[in-house]
């Protein structure tokens, strides 16, 4: 059993073990593997699938599909969704994943969500192959489907309002009522549900509904509505149709006629399974689908509800879907997150039918362990403070080896221009150093990294404001390279870069979006809105970096030595403007917690 994550459940902390899953554990040298290829851990649905393999179900296939519906961009909870569903048709011979557009709401769908979906599902690395459906491409076969129904005696038009019809429908302890619209004759049934597709009736005026049970516990089952009038034209259909089926009578026929093999959702659909399979069963389809349920993702500092992803970028909390500080996957992206971190973290999560809120700083930890192999190092001072070298001549400039990265020594190694004028990390000097600050301070020695040791002799501060503008300091020639032939030590060692051959730079520090670990998740709370990080995004417009970063290429991710990881931003980027944003910093609390955790036990 390894130790797997540790997870926030109602407010209390619980770990979380797993079999089978110590290859996301993998050793330095073989890291690459581990992320891009790791066998996944084995779970209840991956057994069933097994079960149903070997009882040769479904004649030996694997038919799986992703389903979302064009409202929205995707977020990292439906990574998780299609890590499983792409992830499980990968794993079986012959195995197949569609994708499908669950596009039978008009009002709210558009072709942006459409497009972003599908660059979103290539970026984290899956491919549909030839197997792109939508269901409105099905709209004909449904529509017979619910005739065949009426026909049945099975489906029936009624003409309560909506108020109505949810006052009939009862309580989870009171039974429903039967519509008076429910004897009505399969004729008229026919007549009025052809009409309602012409066109001649209002929205909202009549339902087709399922005739099943008002009295069943499950009030699903309590004649569910199959289709509703909306007098809106389609994005694929345009004004074809103007009753459109809702998501219990489609999902189950779009499965059934893709014949998908095992339909994946997320436990909120536990109680529409009898609805699904009512369906199924009261039509003559070939194929009928197992649904089965799985924990939807829950992170702790953020929200992965649609709904509220929509208000934040419509009521403009956030710049836009692809706001670093949001989960969707193009935040995340533009943020400087990998398809592999990503992919890593929903392999490292797993996959099980209880809620649970996994810890954002497990996220931030794969992203972390992912970008420490192949992030370049680079030297980068956010908030710069002058540097003169007394002692080093005024028109030299040498070019110091610096190594590209410590965990891959195949990147190789670049030079970085030394010379008489510097920054360094304005909170790397302190005038009065408090105890166990090891950085540089009035005559304390200090490395600079690939450098030499240099001591400071001198603080020339702002007579007005007396805040520290620059410092004067020496070096010794004897340290090139950061060794001192006389073997003393330096506690600190600091980054810096060349005054003059540094380039200027915009440096946007991100943070979470909220403060508390739930946003709004207690049902009569506040709300997410009352709880947003009033320091979710610090920018910075003084910031130097090292010359070797001249036309990094946008989207490009390196690690600022002693600060984190960061990218250049694939929007705000010009030529000649260098615009950063942070991925997430160095500080690691998800060991933290780990390390803590350990010391429980
Ligand atoms: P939301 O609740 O964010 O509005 P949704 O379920 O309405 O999401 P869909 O577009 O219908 O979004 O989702 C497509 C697929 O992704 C569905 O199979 C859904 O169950 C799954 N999915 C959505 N959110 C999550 C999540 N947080 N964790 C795991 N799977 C999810
Ligand atoms: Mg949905």
């Amino acid at each position: 059993m390894a130790l797997l994550g540790i997870l926030v459940q109602k407010g209390k902390t619980v770990k979380m073990l797993a079999a089978n899953n110590t290859t996301t554990q993998g050793k330095k040298g073989d890291a690459d593997t581990m992320t891009t290829h790791s066998t996944p851990a084995s779970d209840f649905i991956r057994n069933i699938i097994e079960q149903d393999l070997e009882a040769n179900k479904n004649d030996g296939r694997v038919v799986t599909r992703f389903p979302p519906e064009p409202n929205g961009y995707l977020h990292i909870g439906h990574a998780k969704s299609m890590c499983l569903n792409f992830g499980i048709a990968a794993e079986n011979t012959g195995g197949v994943c569609h994708l499908r557009f669950d596009d039978t709401n008009p009002c709210k769908e558009e072709v942006e969500y459409v497009e972003s979906i599908k660059s979103d599902v290539r970026w984290l690395g899956f491919d549909w192959g030839h197997h792109l459906y939508y269901t409105s491409d099905y709209f004909d076969r449904l529509y017979e489907y619910a005739l065949h129904l009426i026909k049945d005696g099975k489906a029936y038009v009624c003409s309560l309002n909506a108020q109505e019809i949810r006052h009939y429908r009862g309580t989870l302890t009171e039974p429903g009522q039967d519509s008076p619209y429910r004897t009505r004759s399969v004729e008229e049934n026919l007549d009025l549900f052809e009409r309602m597709r012409r066109g001649e009736f209002e929205d909202g005026s009549h339902v087709l509904r399922a005739k099943i049970d008002m009295a069943s516990p499950n009030l699903n089952m309590r004649d569910p509505t199959l289709y509703r009038i909306r007098r809106v034209g389609h994005h694929r259909t345009g004004n074809k149709w103007c009753i459109y089926p809702m998501y219990d009578f489609s999902h189950c026929l779009s499965d059934s006629i893709e014949g998908i093999t095992h339909s994946i959702c997320t436990l909120e659909f536990e109680d529409n399974r009898p609805l699904y399979d009512w369906v199924l069963d009261a039509l003559p389809v070939d194929c009928h689908p197992r649904q089965i349920e799985f924990a939807r993702l829950n992170l702790s500092y953020t929200v992965l509800s649609k709904r509220k992803l929509v208000e934040l970028v419509d009521q403009g909390y956030v710049t836009g879907w692809d706001d670093p500080r949001v989960p969707t996957l193009t935040g995340l992206r533009r943020r400087g997150y990998t398809p592999e971190s990503i992919r890593n973290f929903c392999g490292r999560i797993g996959v099980a039918k209880r809620d649970s809120t996994v810890d954002m700083a497990l996220l931030e930890h794969c992203v972390r362990e992912d970008l420490n192999r192949r992030a370049p190092r680079v030297m980068g001072v956010l908030n710069p403070l002058r540097v003169v070298i007394d002692n080093y001549p005024e028109d030299q400039v040498e070019k110091l080896e610096a190594v590209n990265n410590p965990e891959d020594p195949s990147m190789g190694a670049r030079n970085v221009p030394f010379s008489r004028v510097l920054y360094i990390e304005r909170d790397d000097f302190r005038e009065e150093p408090p105890k166990k600050f090891f950085r540089l301070a009035p005559g304390r020695e200090v490395r600079l990294r690939y450098a030499y040791f240099i001591t400071c002799v001198g603080v020339v501060k702002d007579e007005q404001t007396g805040e520290v503008v620059e410092l004067h300091c020496t070096y010794d020639p004897e340290t090139r390279g950061g060794g001192s032939p006389d073997g003393r030590k330096v506690k600190g060692t600091l980054h810096w870069v060349s005054a003059a051959h540094s380039l200027k730079a915009e440096v946007r520090l991100y943070d979470r979006l909220f403060v508390t670990p739930n946003p709004g998740g207690e049902k009569n709370g506040p709300g997410f809105k009352t709880c947003f990080n009033p320091n979710s995004l610090e920018t910075l417009t003084s910031c130097r970096v090292e010359p070797s970063l001249a036309g990094a290429a946008p989207g490009s991710r390196y690690q600022f030595e002693r600060q984190g990881y960061f990218c250049v931003d694939t929007v705000d980027y010009s030529p000649g403007a260098l615009v950063f944003n942070r991925t997430v910093s160095l500080r690691n609390s998800w060991a933290k917690i780990e390390k803590a955790h350990r010391n429980q036990r």
